[in-house]
């Protein structure tokens, strides 16, 4: 079975995370099983990069979400290695600018979309204003409650103006969650990656679920649909992440634009 299809969550479904194994592996055996196939994913991955940006038609739009430590970073490090830097980017959101308060919260999200021919790598998104935003009452709940549909919306007019979306929420549980924040703590050159706040929020563990459940229920769609990656294996999780994105992009049928001039007429002096 594809992976993509074995992970997607069914439009309209609804998800309940304590039901899906974040230590699941496919079936794939091990880390030297995964490795072979994720190279291969990533150079296919080029491959259509190249065709993506030839094509100069359609956009790629990866969001990543995740709890603490399930690996946003890491995701990004081993999947978008294979990549031409000149026709990708990554963009992380942080806690939102005085200026982006000032804002709706679409505002700065639709400035980083990616153009034509490119892709783009959301680290965090607009998702984090029903995620942290509602977990941590940012703003009232009739005003977080009609964003659902606002980001289907939104998604929606994107994917009809040629960019293509898939989200992935890398799914790990609180117990490896513990052991990747215990790992960090023995290892100075982690040190880095340590916040009191990160540790704070791991005591909002069951709201976040909650909050990442209805997400996942109400803003999976046939035009920007969501993945849940089991993510406690690293390994598997890229596999999962660079084969999902593979599929999403071997879907399209590109092809190479024929030149607008008959080549064969074309002649050096
Ligand atoms: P990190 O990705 O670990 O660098 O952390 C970024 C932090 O920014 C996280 O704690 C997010 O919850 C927070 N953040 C991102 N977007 C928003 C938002 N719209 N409102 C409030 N906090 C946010
Ligand atoms: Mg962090």
């Amino acid at each position: 079975m594809k992976l993509a299809e074995r992970f997607l969550v069914k439009p309209g479904r609804k998800i309940r995370l304590a039901r899906i194994d974040p230590a699941d592996t496919a079936g794939v055996a091990d880390k030297s099983a995964a490795e072979p196939r994720l190279e291969k994913n990533l150079k296919r991955l080029a491959e259509l990069q190249y065709l993506m940006y030839a094509e100069n038609r359609r956009s790629l739009l990866v969001v990543l979400q995740a709890m603490d430590a399930a690996g946003k970073d890491g995701t990004i490090r081993h999947v978008m290695t294979g990549l031409n830097p000149q026709g990708c980017r990554v963009t992380p959101f942080k806690a939102p600018s005085e200026e982006e308060l000032d804002h709706d919260y679409l505002w700065r999200v639709h400035k980083e979309v990616p153009r034509r021919g490119e892709i783009g790598i959301f680290n965090r998104s607009h998702y984090e204003d029903v995620l942290v935003v509602r977990v941590h009452d940012l703003v009232s709940k009739p005003v977080w409650s009609r964003r659902y549909d606002q980001i289907n919306g939104f998604e929606r007019s994107l994917a009809d103006e040629g960019t293509a979306i898939v989200k992935f929420f890398l799914h790990i549980s609180r117990e490896e969650q513990k052991r990747r924040f215990e790992a960090r703590l023995e290892d100075e050159t982690r040190h880095w990656k340590l916040s009191p706040a990160d540790f704070e929020e791991r005591n909002f563990w069951n709201d976040y679920q909650r909050a990442y459940e209805d997400v996942l229920s109400r803003c999976s769609t046939p035009w920007a649909p969501w993945y849940v990656v089991p993510s406690n294996r690293k390994w598997f999780r890229n596999l999962a992440v660079s084969q999902i994105i593979v599929e999403t992009l071997e879907a399209f049928r590109m092809k190479f634009p024929k030149p607008s001039f008959d080549v064969s007429k074309m002649k050096l002096e």
